[in-house]
């Protein structure tokens, strides 16, 4: 079916929208709908792109509200990873539901998964309506290099088959849980199936300490060695990348996604350089990382804290723009992680109604009272591929998932 918006405002003009098939099919302030047509009347709704969020664990919404004072190492080894060894498909199922109701009802329409039972994740975001690039975690530090192996090759297969709004990724979790030897691999076989890489890396000053020590290298460097700097490869965190390594990476064509607020949650003590990825050319997504560390999903509130992050740590207010700081946000400063193109005919129909007359977004620009005024509650309405998935701030179904999700938990001692 086809979906009409009219009476939206695009960049001070009044528009509407139609979309067929999944795309835009005409934007302009003659549309007009169609007989038969599914229809929006957005009279003085902002329409924007959506937002991206380039690294997430989603089910980890199961985690929310614990362990939540810890440092990174002890949060990890007693509150995360006894709980992890017991998740089963329906605890990742339903917790990542509710990840996707989050994302929907803040704005974030595509995101970037590293987590356990991942086709339990790739079922919850077509169930969803969304969009997801998943991955399977891989680890070997419990020495377990062919079981690693086997979980990468499966997770890749049943992954590929799961239609057109979830792609594969490998999804080594770190330097310092995956061995040299395993990186070489996962490496290797990322370039022979084409598919992205994505690790995070460079998020505490001792695992850089660390790298160095064991290797001789700082973590990038150490990485390009194993041949996992690609233009396939996204690299989560990048706290504390230095210079050079951000020019190998730019010249790599890798990706830098960061995640300011799990960064300042877990204290990680920086910021990640974004003046000096972005003058090396570095593309630069941003993201949540779990709700077990951030504890929000609501990107549009995690790009304030990009922002003023980068103003403070340069002290220089100039540091970035709120558009740049915007392009960021809706991936538009990182091809890689597949945003849509702008709103115009032949793109994706994905993109948001902003609900009209918000106190937060009457008065001035747009792009800086998203970016310093607004969170997700400025999203009235919600549209993936054609698809209306949240409308007046409506959710169908979201109780269920809330419950659902919540038992889940209880469930796991959570
Ligand atoms: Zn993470």
């Amino acid at each position: 079916m086809a979906l009409t918006v009219t009476g939206a405002t695009l960049d001070g003009e009044t528009v509407g929208l139609r979309c067929e098939e999944g795309r835009i099919e005409a934007i302009g302030p003659e549309v007009v709908a169609r007989l038969g047509d599914e229809k929006i009347d957005a009279s003085g709704a902002p329409l924007v792109a959506p937002l991206l969020n380039g690294h997430t664990h989603a089910a980890m919404t199961l985690f929310r509200g614990s362990g939540g004072d810890l440092p990174l190492m002890p949060w990890l080894q007693e509150r995360i990873w006894p709980v992890e060894a017991k998740l089963e498909e329906e605890d990742v199922y339903w917790g990542a539901r509710l990840a996707c109701a989050e994302m929907t009802r803040t704005g974030t329409t595509r995101f970037w998964d590293m987590y356990w039972h991942p086709e339990a994740t790739a079922r919850a975001v077509a169930d969803a309506g969304l969009r997801a690039t998943i991955g399977a975690p891989l680890f070997d530090a419990d020495g377990d290099a062919e079981g690693m192996r086997e979980t990468a090759l499966r997770s890749l297969d049943r992954l590929a088959g799961l239609g057109p709004t979830v792609a594969p990724a490998l999804a080594p979790h770190s330097i310092y849980t995956v061995s040299e030897e395993s990186l070489r691999w996962i490496a290797a076989l990322g370039a022979e199936r084409r598919v992205p890489i994505q690790i995070h890396l460079a998020e505490t000053e001792q695992e850089v300490a660390d790298c160095i020590a064991a290797h001789g290298l700082r973590p990038a460097a150490y990485l390009d060695g194993l041949g996992m700097l690609s233009e396939r490869t996204v690299l989560a965190h990048g706290v504390w990348l230095d210079r050079d390594e951000l020019e190998l990476i730019a010249e790599r064509g890798c990706t830098v996604v960061t995640n300011p607020v799990a960064n300042m949650k877990l204290a990680v003590g920086g910021v990640f350089p974004y003046p000096a990825a972005s003058d090396a050319g570095v593309a630069v997504g941003l993201a949540s990382d779990g709700a077990g560390s951030n504890d929000s999903l609501d990107l549009l509130s995690d790009l304030k804290l990009f922002a003023l992050a980068q103003k403070h740590a340069a002290a220089d207010p100039t540091a970035i723009t709120a558009a740049e700081a915007w392009a960021v946000a809706t991936g538009a400063r990182a091809p890689l992680l597949g945003a849509g193109e702008p709103l115009s005919p032949g793109a994706a129909a994905d993109f948001l109604l902003l609900a009209p007359g918000t106190p937060e977004l009457g008065i001035g620009e747009l792009a800086s009272n998203l970016v310093y005024a607004a969170a997700g509650s400025v999203v009235d309405t919600t549209v993936v591929g054609g698809r209306v998935l949240m409308r007046d701030g409506e959710i169908p179904g979201l109780d269920e998932i809330v419950a659902r999700a919540a038992e889940r938990a209880h469930r796991l001692g959570l």
